[in-house]
């Protein structure tokens, strides 16, 4: 390894991001679009592609691809065409996919997304519809590959960047910001996991201040925003020490492998595949229409940014609660069905935020009413309105015992736990003069002149009520008496 100033040198990628849409059926046909269904039964003869059969466009798969155009303000191609992109593979039955190669459904558009506290807006090329291919799997024998022709026609969408990303964590942030896009539009459910989403990420080194890009390679289906990062900022690295020691390098095809952290060649651009793209003769163009457009446009979902400013205008939430609870669509549309009910927004935020968001990620349940019921939770924020709990001690311990014992009333589960407050005046004041009859040195001190003992006065009489005492009560009554 030679030392170098990794200050000189700047990074640039472009993603090819495939995104697998939640159709019900098929991109051509009506076989199931369904993830772990059982090996192979999700197949019919036009999935496996038996001669004389034909693909139909599935009109879900446009509409999805809409939404996504609509959501990164690219510009709509109403004269589609499907292409076939020529290539073997066991796991491909047609022999070819079927893509869009020079007319895709849209082109241009950005995204805009924070990373490192900074926006950024990342240009698209364009985005197209395909097919996935089945699967090859190659660790359960021996002897053999295994097929499994399941996800063989899953409708993707790839959207390709400009090479505008500069660092790792960026190509991490952009592809989060894509996974939430997908999200909050409803066309896929972006699990990367599952493979519901997939990136090829694109990486050359320059010298800062160049003009022209560098030559690149090309690391192909990355499947998590962790692996993405390590593998963009590996080979960030070792293209920089190849230019460094004057090593010219080609046009190359990368695996990553996120064991060792490391990319390898998969193929050099010697035996680089001639796809032999030609328009699909099965699939006549497809001409979009406006009413049908518009009709996409009408009914597009709320995005993250609408999200947040719905919130902070017309609930009154602050910028902070406004983006927690947008970071997964389930907990701004909760939020918006307990809101209909229960009008404190601010004290309902501050709940799902500090404690039902927290037991959703520790249970790994979905929020919602098999998490606690709504019943529940207006009882709980109900307590504390009517004074009968103070908010810490609801909070502290009512909450979890709630959680815990979600059959019971919540009021003998106060009872239960000791915490029920009291403004009874007698117990008030009975605690007042207990309190400074335990710290006549205080006392003393109070009376001298230093005023800011009342908060440790409060703090003993909190403590010494056990929580129980009305705070409001209490300060009033504690001021009369140290003043008298
Ligand atoms: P191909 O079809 O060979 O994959 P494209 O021109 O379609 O090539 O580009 C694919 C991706 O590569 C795009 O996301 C683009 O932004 C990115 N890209 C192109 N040139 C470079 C480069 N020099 N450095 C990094 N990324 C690049
Ligand atoms: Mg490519």
């Amino acid at each position: 390894m030679i030392k170098l100033d990794r200050n000189d040198y700047e990074l640039v990628a472009g993603l090819e991001v495939h995104i697998q849409l939640n159709t019900n059926s098929k991109a051509f046909n009506r076989d199931l679009n369904k993830f772990g269904s059982e090996p192979n039964t999700n197949i019919s003869a036009i999935t496996l592609a038996h001669p004389g059969t034909l693909p139909k466009v599935n009109k879900a798969q446009i509409e999805k691809a809409l939404m996504l155009a609509l959501a990164t303000n690219s510009q709509i191609n109403k004269s589609n065409q499907f292409d076939r992109k020529n290539y073997f593979y066991p796991d491909l039955p047609k022999g070819y996919q079927i893509t869009q190669d020079r007319h895709p459904i849209c082109t241009g558009g950005y995204i805009t997304f924070e990373s490192d506290g900074k926006k950024k807006t990342i240009r698209l090329h364009h985005t197209h519809m395909e097919e996935d291919a089945g699967k090859s799997i190659h660790d359960l024998s021996d002897n053999y590959t295994m097929l499994d022709y399941n996800r063989a026609g899953t409708p993707l969408l790839e959207m390709v960047t400009e090479p505008d990303l500069r660092s790792g964590t960026e190509v991490h942030d952009f592809m989060a910001a894509v996974q939430k896009m997908v999200k909050y539009l409803g066309i896929s459910d972006g699990n990367m996991e599952e493979g519901s989403m997939r990136c090829d990420c694109n990486v050359s080194v320059r010298k800062k201040g160049a003009t022209e890009y560098g030559e690149r390679c090309e690391i192909k289906n990355v499947n998590s925003k962790k692996f993405a990062k390590q593998a963009v900022e590996y080979e960030f690295e070792r293209q920089m020490q190849m230019i460094e020691k004057g090593i010219k390098f080609t046009k190359q095809t990368l695996n990553f492998n996120p064991d060792t952290g490391v990319t390898a060649a998969l193929r050099s651009k010697e035996d680089a595949h001639d796809y032999r793209y030609f328009p699909d003769p099965d699939l006549p163009p497809l001409v979009l229409s406006d009413t049908f457009i518009e009709g996409v446009k009408n009914n597009l979902p709320l995005l993250p940014s609408e999200y947040i400013q719905l919130l902070m205008s017309e609930y009154g939430l602050s910028s902070y609660d406004a983006e927690v609870l947008t970071q997964e669509k389930e907990y701004a549309d909760y939020f918006l069905g307990l809101a209909k009910e229960y009008s404190k927004y601010n004290d309902l935020s501050k709940l799902i935020i500090n404690k039902v968001i927290p037991i959703a990620n520790e249970t790994g349940k979905n929020i919602g009413e098999n998490l606690i019921s709504s019943e529940k939770i207006f009882a709980f924020l109900n307590i504390i309105d009517e004074g009968k709990v103070s908010t810490s001690a609801a909070y502290q311990t009512l909450f979890p015992a709630m959680i815990e014992n979600q059959d019971d009333n919540l009021l003998s589960i106060a009872q239960r736990l000791n915490i029920l407050q009291s403004d009874d005046q007698s117990f008030i004041l009975d605690l007042v003069e207990k309190i400074i009859n335990e710290n006549k040195v205080e006392y003393d001190k109070y009376k001298k002149g230093n005023k800011a003992l009342v908060g440790f006065f409060m703090g003993q009489a909190m403590k010494s009520s056990q929580g129980k005492a009305d705070p409001k009560v209490l300060k009033e009554q504690l001021l009369k008496k140290l003043n008298e």
